[in-house]
């Protein structure tokens, strides 16, 4: 196209470097193995913790919601777009959170930049680990807070931002609650310590803890013990829950803001039935088969101490999300390519998601998985460290 040859040019170079990179089709549904280009092989690759997407029960309830209420909704939720189970889920959310209400937006990207960019004004600072996720950082730059970077998990870092900040009205800390590329858990007792002394307020981003970490899956708030002193929690319904959407979990005050002032709840039509069914569906899954989070769990220690045994570095993961450490970035997707060819989906991350020279084979296992496919996935990770001289 005339005048978006610069477009072009870019992609070309990504080419030349190996990194430009293909959507990968499915053709079947997410589980433990996945059709792709007509082969069965081990997905590693998906946010699907707990194995929800397919759960019968979930499905049973957006089939149900399907044919009770239609496939959409017609509106926004502000002005036509609420159906009593989007405030029923709501309130079923922010009692298993612990917290005094909830609101769902359309996904954890837009609660994340719903939140910061309308809590915020310039009288304000955010101060936001320097690994926190995309969402969290195009939230912060639509505010017209003032904004500190602190080192990654940090807390000296952490707590000179906050000496800087006493002359602003709110200071706001932000960190995810385990980081998406390493797979480590933010030390969330130190924060709340910290924030409490600096008289600074915390907002925590569940993403990837949620269904994984803390009783019945309630995150990281609870998994350290911390209810009640974490002043936003959000979250995303696409991961372990299996579904779609984001969440903030919070006081009433904050949700009727949001309300009208987060501006992709306010602007963006609500969620389809099924969608929210099969949502409220999975709270019950996780109040009633613990033994799920359980079998995540084990799994991964499985997994990862596989991988290690092997004489991989899987850096400094603490929960499910394991990195295999590669470094080059072509070198990444190479190992990739070749897992695939033995039958092993596990996707390469490379730069610009993670800093250039860190790419990495990022793999979730979930609780779907069986013991012999795990062992099938560890025989493929040597047979391809072997064949590129990694181990
Ligand atoms: N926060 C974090 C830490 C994430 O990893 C993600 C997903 N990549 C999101 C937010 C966004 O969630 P969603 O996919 O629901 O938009």
């Amino acid at each position: 196209m005339k005048g978006f040859e610069y477009l072009q040019e870019q992609l070309d170079e990504m080419k030349d470097e190996g990194t430009f990179r293909k959507l990968i089709p499915l053709e079947s549904a997410q589980g433990s193995k996945v059709v792709i280009k007509g082969k069965e092989v081990i997905q590693l690759s998906s946010n699907n913790y707990l194995g929800l997407t397919s759960h019968s029960k979930m499905k049973k309830a957006a089939d149900e919601a399907n044919e009770k209420f239609g496939v959409g909704t017609g509106s926004v939720r502000t002005i036509a777009g609420t159906l009593q189970m989007h405030e029923d889920f709501e309130e079923k959310l922010a009692k298993f959170k612990h917290t005094e209400a909830a609101l769902v937006f359309q996904s954890g990207f837009t609660t994340n930049q719903g939140v910061l960019s309308s809590i915020l004004t310039d009288q304000d600072v955010v101060i936001s680990d320097e690994l926190n996720h995309a969402s969290i950082i195009d939230g912060i730059r639509l505010t017209k807070a003032s904004r500190k970077i602190y080192k990654h998990v940090d807390m000296d870092s952490l707590e000179q931002a906050l000496k800087e900040s006493s002359d602003f009205r709110t200071r706001l800390v932000v960190t995810d609650g385990v980081f998406s590329m390493d797979g480590n858990i933010a030390p969330l007792p130190q924060i709340v310590e910290l924030a409490e002394k600096y008289d600074a307020l915390i907002m925590v981003d569940d993403a990837h803890a949620s269904g994984v970490l803390g009783d019945n899956g309630r995150g990281t708030v609870n998994h350290f013990g911390l209810d009640g002193r974490v002043h936003i929690q959000v979250g995303t319904l696409s991961k372990a829950i299996g579904v779609l959407g984001g969440y903030v979990a919070s006081t009433k005050t904050l949700r009727e803001y949001l309300i009208h002032k987060g501006r992709p709840f306010l602007f963006s039509t609500s969620h389809p039935p099924a969608v929210t069914a099969a949502n409220d569906a999975a709270i019950d899954v996780l109040l009633e088969e613990p033994e799920l989070i359980e079998k995540l769990w084990a799994n991964t220690k499985f997994f990862k101490d596989g991988l290690e045994k092997a004489g991989f570095d899987t850096g400094i993961s603490e929960t499910p999300i394991t990195p295999v450490m590669i470094g080059d970035d072509a070198l990444t997707h190479k190992f990739s390519d070749e897992l695939f060819k033995e039958g092993v989906f596990a996707q390469g991350i490379v730069f610009p998601t993670v800093q250039r020279g860190k790419g990495r084979i990022r793999t979730i296992v979930t609780a779907e998985h069986t013991k012999e496919e795990l062992q099938e996935a560890l025989q493929a990770f040597e047979t391809v460290g072997k064949r590129l001289d990694i181990l």
